[in-house]
């Protein structure tokens, strides 16, 4: 078996664990991220929801049940972990804007508005309410956006379609990033002399410019633009869940990526290793301690049997939210089925409680009693959570 040692090793690619990574990262630990595949964050709208049940986030958070994780964070701390990221998404050519102060709209794929609260530089325009008269490109055979939709609930809305040679999300953002592609289609845009005040475009503006093709469009046309992410994949959360990892690197952290973890090797209270079963034969990573960012079951870390649920991989408690049949609500669309409720219960440490490890952590979608739907709060509790649990393990290993 081959083994490598770190101070810290993180198992998730999300935005708790990229997070927690650069967190130790930044204050010099030798820290490794291990993961066996995407975050949720390249399904989502790359937007960061903090808590949208309030039009204020922080007076939403005073709000939730206090078995909530988000009451194990001092709100300096939410405040630090926003204002950090910012800084890195600013610094990463990906700027954010929107604050803890309050909530905002953005216009969703099928017309409705999302409340939200920090958003891409490119969703900075989205209408706030019905007034704005808006003018809506969409490109020819794209199939995962309906602009169709979005007139029949806006009376103020028409659409025009372009022929891009590309009819998926991911071809049409790398053809934005090429130079004689963009020319040309500012050509056709400025040559439709759009009537409307604002003009949307299914979120395909480039893969890492974004910003910067968005800036270019706006001034050559001389209207706001804004982007509408479009149903998963996202490009706007595969950019985010990008200049997070990018970031990660940048300060030194290594990453294991497509590396599944499948169980640890432990000493009384310790766990010395995660073991991972890659490249054909058992790594085993060793460290002096260990934050479980595995997400929720989307993510993969935790799993549903007949009658309970299950985290595989340091095989903690899981809170399970009644019997089966509480796990759903009838309503497919509901935002509180009670499944949502599952999860590993933190102490205030972030140390998973009636687990007897001292060096393990865990932050993010995996937490207990999150209702990420129900609550609007994805994102926004991985940064907080992920920022927490850093400090505590930082803490333990010093
Ligand atoms: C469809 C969808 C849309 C969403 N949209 C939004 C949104 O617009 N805004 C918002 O704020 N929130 C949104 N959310 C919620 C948000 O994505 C999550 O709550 C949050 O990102 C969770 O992050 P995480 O880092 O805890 O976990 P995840 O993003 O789930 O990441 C888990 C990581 O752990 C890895 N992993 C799991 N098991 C193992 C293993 N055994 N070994 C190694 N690695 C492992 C996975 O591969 C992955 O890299 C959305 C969620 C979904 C499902």
């Amino acid at each position: 078996m081959s083994v490598t040692q770190h101070d810290v090793i993180i198992i998730g690619a999300g935005v708790a664990g990229l997070t927690a990574g650069a967190v130790l990262a930044e204050k010099g630990c030798n820290v490794a991220l291990v993961a066996k595949g995407e975050p949720t964050a390249c399904l989502s709208t790359g937007c960061i929801d903090i808590c949208s049940l309030d039009h204020e986030p922080l007076h939403g958070i005073g709000h939730l049940p206090e078995e909530h994780p988000y009451h194990l964070v001092a709100r300096a701390v939410i405040r630090e972990a926003v204002d950090r990221f910012g800084k890195i998404t600013d610094e990463m050519g990906l700027p954010y804007v929107g604050s803890l102060e309050t909530n905002r709209r953005i216009l969703a794929a099928l017309g409705t508005f999302k409340n939200t609260c920090l958003v891409p530089s490119t969703m900075a325009a989205a209408p706030q309410d019905e007034k704005d008269d808006l003018h809506i490109i969409t490109f020819s055979g794209l199939k995962d956006f309906y602009p169709s939709y979005i007139i029949a609930r806006r009376g103020n809305a028409s659409f025009s379609t372009y022929e891009a040679g590309a009819d998926t999300t991911m071809g049409l953002a790398a053809n934005f990033e090429r130079h004689d592609f963009l020319e040309k289609f500012i050509l056709w845009l400025e040559k439709i002399k759009i009537p409307e005040n604002k003009i949307a475009f299914p979120a395909v503006l480039g893969l890492e410019s974004a910003a910067r093709i968005a800036q270019k469009i706006e001034s050559s046309v001389g209207k706001k633009i804004f982007e509408i992410p479009t149903i998963p994949p996202s490009m706007p959360g595969r950019r985010l869940f990008n200049v997070l990892k990018d970031y990660f690197r940048k300060k030194g952290g290594v990453i294991y990526w497509s590396w599944p973890v499948s169980g640890v090797e432990k000493a009384k209270n310790i766990v010395e290793a995660v073991i991972t079963p890659s490249d054909g034969r058992p790594q085993s990573l060793n460290a002096k301690a260990f934050i479980l960012a595995s997400g929720s079951f989307v993510g993969g870390g935790l799993h549903a049997r007949r009658d309970t649920i299950v985290e595989n991989i340091f095989n903690l408690p899981v809170f399970v939210p009644g019997k089966r049949d509480d796990w759903f609500d009838s309503d497919y669309f509901a935002l509180n089925h009670g499944i949502g409720k599952a999860g590993i219960i933190a102490d205030s440490s972030f140390r998973p409680k009636e687990a007897p490890w001292e060096n393990v952590f865990v932050c993010g979608g995996i937490l207990a009693h999150t209702e990420v739907l129900k609550n609007g709060c994805g994102h926004g509790l991985a940064l907080a959570t992920g920022h927490a649990a850093a400090a505590s393990c930082l803490e333990y290993i010093k």
